[in-house]
Formats: structure tokens, C-alpha cells, sequence
């Protein structure tokens, strides 16, 4: 006799048969095909009204389920007028961030899979996938193998996750006793450029340090961190009784993609006992081209590296490569792993002990598609392209009386002012050839009026930035599907609107 089943349990679910979830799948790989086909003739940025979407969406969910065909129909009419396309090969704003097609790709094969690699035993393939990734990239910028490395979603992430390790290292043990109630414990520091990113400022905060426990440092006429102030911030801060935990370094800022001498501050982390992290997460993959290779000397003395494919390297979010030397101090501050998890096996990697995630997605195999389609060749290719367009560019700009170089053009990232008529700018060979202040506030005025222009015409997307307290434009080549008449259309889309907003 055979237990009998519970009475009633309803309806079936509905489920996609095989036949049905092919069609299905090639129904919306056709969409994104199309979208990819097609994007130019979107703006770039989206033209919606806040509020606009959102209205075109049913206030409560559907009761009955609907047809597939409906909801890839609602891409073009609710996701689409939403949409700010940072695969548009006329996005270089922010820094780009876009997808390649064998990316694109492995995502639909991870959801499918839908791989949880929270330990060993819960995906053996995402964690050693993951960690041979790692470990490709790691080999293509060039660094040491006593570093391996972890993905995280964000450099977010990965820069908290750093700074937690070196506040273990710096004996806080935050871990087991907390940050309140110690009367033992002197108040930490973290040590960023004037330039640093808002992550770590963030991170500070998240990690108990707080805003008052960020030192900004000063940063020099080329917006790099001055070892010297920094020196003279570390040992004030000793004599005072404040502990430095971590020294935040910069390979590419965020305004004008500048370089902290990331050499001269490890030689002071070195003789102050303060953790190396660099920021690389723009800029860490042009470390693949032996030409940029020098701007990143002295990033192998760090102890954690942030870079993130993500952004420059065609992957979809999300996507941070996380390297650092000791893991010993990340097990330190985040390690713990409830009973019901526990095993025997000692020899198992379980990448849920890096990070704060438990469940982590396998993000893995779409770096695995992406250099295996692309080969480290082809990838190289693509950075140098961008490289060399923005390199044009900035030649545009510096023959063009119209404009100026605001700061030195650095990776694939030039950063500029408009100029009214007969304003002057520095000799473009002169010394202080980047000013970024040339202009005054009339040419901040105008910059303003030039990228509210260009960006409601919708080709390109710039974005700005404020340099010595003025108005700065920013181009960031780093989108996959841009090529050099897109970077040239960049630069017709000024000369348009300073036409049309100065010109006769
Ligand atoms: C983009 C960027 C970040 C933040 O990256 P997320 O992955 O969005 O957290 C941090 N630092 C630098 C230098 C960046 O360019």
C-alpha cells in the first residue's frame, strides 16, 4: 500500500516545456541581437521624465500568468524608452562599462546553470573556475604569482572587503571584540588622495572607521598623491596616538584618470606597517599592454588590488577582481561558516570566507567565454584602440583655440574646458599647458551650456567633473561597440554646440 498524496494542492504551475523554452530563447536572443544591431539610433542617454516608466507599469502584479511573446513585446514599449545605453558606442561618460557578445552569453548559460558558489562542495566548478580566472587575469596585467584573487560584484565590495583585512592586520580584532565599548582602541585612519573614489570613503564608513577616519591627502598639479604629504600625514598621525590601517592608492582617478606613485607609497607602507590597497578598478586592465605597463610600477608591492572587468574589459556587470598576497587576514575578519555547512575535506576552497555574500553567482564563466573567444590578443587590441582614439582626441582638442586640456589626457580618458571667444588658454606646450581654470567662470558657464547641448542631442554622453573648482568635461573611450568615427562624432557634437551657443 503507498502513502496516500496530500487531498488537493491546486492547479498545476505553469512550466515551459522544452520546445516552448527554445523558442522562447531564440525569440529574445533575436531581441538582443536586433537591440546590439540597432543601438545607434537610440540616444544614448534615456529621454524619459522621472515618473514616465514607471506609469507605463501595471500598479499590481497580473493574477493570470501572460504569454512570453508579451513580455519581450514590453521590451521595446516600457524597457527601451528607459534605458541610458551604456553599450552605445557613443557613451563616454562616467567611465564606460559595456558587454561582448561571448558575455553576454555565459550569463544565460550561469542563470541556467544557477551555480551558488558558496563552497567547494556547492559548485566545484565556480569555485575552481572562478579561481583560475583569477588567476589568467592576474598573469595579464603582469602581476606576481604569490597574488590570487577572488570576484566580487563590485569594486565596492572589493575595496570593504580590504579594508576589513587591514583592519585585522592592524590588530584591531574587530572580529571578536567589536568596535563599542573598548576603551583600548585609538581611533583609525585610512589614507586617500584628494582623488581616492566615494567607495572608500564608503567602505570607511561601513567599517567603523567613519568620515573623520579618512585622511585625505593632498594631491599634486597632476592630481597624483604626494608621497611627501603623505609621509608627513603618517607620522603626525602616529605621534598623535591614531593607528593607520590602510593607505588607499589610485591607478586611474575617477576625475582625470591620474596615477598615485604607487612605488614611493609602498615604500612608506612598507616602513609604517600600513596595508597597500590599490584602486585600479578603471583602469587595472590597460595593466595588460606592456606600452602602460610602467604607469602601474610598484602596484605589485600592494597588498590588495582592485580592477574591475566590469568596467573596461567588456563584461557585464557585475564583475571585480578582487587580488590580494595574505588571505589569511580576509579569513580573519570575515571567515565563518555555520555547522549546517561545515565538512571534513581541508583541502577545499570556499570563496564565501572572502567576502561578506554567502550565496556568490558564477560569475566566473563569463570571463571564461570572454577571453577565450577574445585571446589576451584580442583583448589587448581592444584596449589599445581606446587608447590610442582618446590620444586623437585630445590632439583635437589641443589644436582647437575653442577648447582646452584641463588636465594631462591619461589611459583613454581627456578631460577639457570650452573657452569663449577671445578667451585665452596656456600655450599648448607651455608648462602649465593644463589649466583647469582657464576661463574663469564664463568658461564654466559655457562648458555647462556645451554638455547639456551634446548630451540632449543624444549621440554622445559626457560627463563632467570639477578640477581646482571649475567645470570639466570628460571623455572616457571604453565602450565595445565604439570605434574612431564615434570618438570623432564626439568631438563634431562640440564643435556643433559651441557653434550654435557662441558661434555667428
Ligand atoms: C568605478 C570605480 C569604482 C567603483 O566601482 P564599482 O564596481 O561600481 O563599485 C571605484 N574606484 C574607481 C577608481 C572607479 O573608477
Amino acid at each position: 500500500m503507498s502513502p496516500e498524496g496530500p487531498e488537493d494542492v491546486g492547479r498545476e504551475p505553469p512550466d515551459m516545456a522544452p520546445d516552448a523554452f527554445r523558442d522562447a530563447a531564440h525569440r529574445t536572443a533575436e531581441w538582443v541581437a536586433r537591440y546590439r544591431e540597432t543601438i545607434e539610433k537610440l540616444p544614448v542617454l534615456s529621454r524619459a521624465e522621472p515618473g514616465e516608466i514607471a506609469a507605463l507599469l501595471p500598479v499590481a502584479p497580473p493574477e493570470e500568468g501572460e504569454p512570453f511573446d508579451a513580455l519581450v513585446d514590453d521590451l521595446d514599449r516600457v524597457v527601451v524608452p528607459g534605458l541610458t545605453n551604456w553599450c552605445h558606442p557613443g557613451f563616454f561618460a562616467y567611465f564606460p562599462s559595456s558587454s561582448a557578445p561571448p558575455a553576454i552569453l555565459a550569463e544565460l548559460v550561469a542563470a541556467a546553470l544557477n551555480q551558488n558558489a558558496i563552497l567547494w562542495r556547492t559548485s566545484p566548478v565556480a569555485t575552481e573556475l572562478e579561481t583560475r580566472m583569477a588567476d589568467w587575469l592576474r598573469q595579464l596585467v603582469g602581476l606576481p604569482p604569490d597574488f590570487r584573487g577572488v570576484i566580487q560584484d563590485t569594486a565596492s565590495q572589493s575595496s570593504f572587503t580590504a579594508l576589513l583585512a587591514a583592519r585585522e592586520a592592524a590588530g584591531v580584532d574587530a572580529r571578536v571584540r567589536g568596535l563599542t565599548g573598548r576603551d583600548d582602541l585609538p581611533p583609525l585612519r585610512l589614507y586617500i588622495s584628494d582623488h581616492g573614489h566615494s567607495s572608500l570613503e564608503k567602505a570607511a564608513i561601513a567599517a567603523g572607521l567613519g568620515q573623520r577616519g579618512v585622511r585625505r591627502i593632498a594631491a599634486d598639479r597632476s592630481y597624483r598623491m604626494h608621497p611627501d604629504a603623505l609621509e608627513r600625514a603618517l607620522l603626525e598621525d602616529e605621534r598623535a596616538g591614531i593607528r593607520p590601517v590602510m593607505v588607499g592608492a589610485t591607478i586611474g582617478t575617477t576625475s582625470t584618470a591620474s596615477v598615485d606613485p604607487a612605488g614611493p607609497i609602498a615604500e612608506l607602507c612598507e616602513a609604517h606597517g600600513v596595508w597597500l590597497h590599490v584602486d585600479a578598478a578603471y583602469a587595472g586592465p590597460a595593466a595588460m599592454l606592456p606600452e602602460q605597463r610602467p604607469r602601474f610600477s610598484g602596484w605589485e608591492r600592494a597588498d590588495s588590488i582592485v580592477l574591475n572587468p566590469h568596467k573596461w574589459l567588456a563584461t557585464p556587470v557585475d564583475c571585480s577582481l578582487l587580488l590580494f598576497r595574505d588571505p589569511d587576514p580576509f579569513r580573519a575578519s570575515l571567515a565563518l561558516t555555520p555547522e549546517y555547512l561545515t565538512s571534513d575535506d581541508e583541502a577545499e576552497v570556499n570563496l564565501h570566507d572572502y567576502g561578506l555574500s554567502m550565496g556568490r553567482r558564477f560569475r566566473a564563466l563569463k570571463l571564461w567565454f570572454l577571453i577565450r573567444w577574445h585571446g589576451a590578443e584580442g583583448l589587448r587590441a581592444l584596449l589599445r584602440r581606446h587608447i590610442a582614439w582618446a590620444e586623437a582626441f585630445a590632439g583635437w582638442i589641443r589644436e582647437d583655440p575653442r577648447f582646452t586640456l584641463a588636465a594631462p589626457p591619461s589611459f583613454s580618458t581627456v578631460c577639457f574646458r570650452a573657452l569663449g571667444p577671445g578667451q585665452r588658454r596656456p600655450a599648448p606646450d607651455a608648462p602649465g599647458a593644463f589649466d583647469p581654470e582657464a576661463g574663469g567662470e564664463e568658461a564654466d558657464a559655457l562648458t555647462r551650456r556645451i554638455m547639456e547641448r551634446v548630451n540632449r542631442e543624444g549621440r554622445v554622453f559626457l560627463s563632467h567633473t570639477a578640477l581646482g573648482g571649475r567645470t570639466v568635461l570628460r571623455l572616457a573611450v571604453g565602450s565595445y561597440l565604439t570605434r574612431e568615427e564615434h570618438v570623432r562624432g564626439a568631438y563634431e557634437a562640440l564643435d556643433r554646440a559651441w557653434e550654435a551657443l557662441v558661434g555667428s
